[in-house]
């Protein structure tokens, strides 16, 4: 038998908690679409932010360390596939849009900029007087603008529920040119949650890519507590295991604890505010309480695990002297480009008349790859 969007629809009807977005109620898209006859919206959603070119492009893009440092590091692509991993277990436990969830955790970093955070903070800084730069907005302008695709319509097309989720990755909801396409007054609890889970992702993998990259040792680890509980845990139960799989051990085990604390608390907080439909998750996020959160013991572990990675990790003189290459690569390229505009792609150089030619070339860079940068700022 095969199973029709009607049919999807009743199934999800079925599974779903009353809190959850339905895809039979998404909002729908900014330019109206026949839905598929076999796929969900969300589903649809997610194939498109696959099959993009933005999306392609994450696999050459900088996490922590830039791609020509090793191959077994974390790229922005492996990040965005575990951050979809975690939104996923935590959609379907909550009894949540996993769809939805999973779409909005594969575009939420579309927008970076090669070479990490260092190139978001040297295209902001160059775009100040010019409209500024913001690698969230940036993903929105890219499913929105950019992307170039399909005959019908510009970018991605994808439904209003998705956009919002992309918006508010980052924290709070964001003022921003959807407002007028805004239907409720708040975010989904699916793009709550995929923010969190962009951050369980992240504090526990650059434990691992720090580790293989000997910029911090399992010993300076122990001065975390979350750290110390899971290792230690691991020390007791596999006396005679080497070191490596002790401490890939200890690295999931914090993962897990991250991700089932979460699940905890919100399901609790649900409860506890009385959240029985979309209606009152709006009205409870109006009032400025937070359900997808850590209990308070967890967000302690966790604000001391950020500042040991950003004291540790993030600061460190390798990572800096990588950053510091980074952002002159950026800068000489901006610089480069605004004085010669003539020789940027055909794709960007003809919107210059209707967005101007610093917003275009931001544009430009923004989507490179590391190793694409790298090689034209080798050539000019
Ligand atoms: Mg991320």
């Amino acid at each position: 038998m095969i199973k029709r969007i009607e049919d999807l629809f009743l199934e999800e009807e079925k599974i779903l908690a009353p809190y959850a977005i339905r895809s039979s109620m998404n909002g729908g898209r900014i330019f109206p679409e026949k839905e598929h006859e076999l796929r969900l919206p969300f589903q649809r959603d997610r194939d498109r932010i696959i099959h993009s070119r933005a999306f392609k492009r994450l696999e050459y893009k900088t996490q922590v360390f830039i791609n020509s440092e090793g191959d077994n590091f974390r790229t922005r692509l492996t990040h965005t596939l575990e951050v979809a991993g975690i939104s996923r277990t935590i959609a379907t436990t909550l009894g949540l849009n996993v769809q939805l969830a999973e779409s909005i955790a594969l575009a939420h970093d579309l927008g970076h900029t090669p070479f990490g955070h260092a190139g978001q903070d040297k295209l902001s800084e160059l775009m100040k007087s010019y409209g500024g730069f913001e690698h969230n907005k940036q993903s929105l302008r890219i499913v929105r603008k950019l992307e170039n695709r399909y005959p019908g319509f510009v970018g991605l097309n994808l439904c209003r529920e998705t956009l919002k989720g992309i918006m508010k990755h980052g924290g709070d909801y964001e003022e921003s040119d959807l407002n007028s396409e805004r239907s409720d007054d708040g975010p989904s609890l699916e793009a709550m949650l995929t923010d969190v889970a962009d951050e369980i992702a992240y504090n526990s993998h650059d434990i691992e890519d720090g580790l293989e990259k000997n910029l911090i040792s399992p010993e300076q680890l122990k001065e975390v507590q979350i750290w110390r509980r899971n290792i230690g845990e691991a020390e007791a139960r596999f006396r005679d295991t080497p070191l490596i799989l002790k401490l890939r051990f200890a690295i999931r085990s914090v993962l897990n604890e991250m991700v089932v604390d979460l699940l905890k608390t919100t399901d609790s907080n649900l409860e506890r505010h009385k959240v029985k439909d979309i209606r009152s998750l709006h009205s409870v996020w109006r009032t400025g309480i937070r359900l997808a959160v850590f209990s308070d013991s967890m967000q302690e572990d966790v604000s001391e695990l950020k500042k040991f990675l950003t004291e540790n990790l993030y600061r460190h003189s390798d990572v800096l002297a990588m950053s510091q290459k980074g952002q002159e690569i950026i800068e000489k390229l901006f610089h480069y480009f605004i004085g010669h505009p003539e020789i940027i792609p055909d794709s960007y150089r003809q919107r210059i008349e209707e967005e101007g030619k610093f917003r275009v070339i931001c544009d430009y860079i923004a989507g490179m790859t590391d190793r694409y940068a790298e090689q034209l700022f080798s050539g000019i």
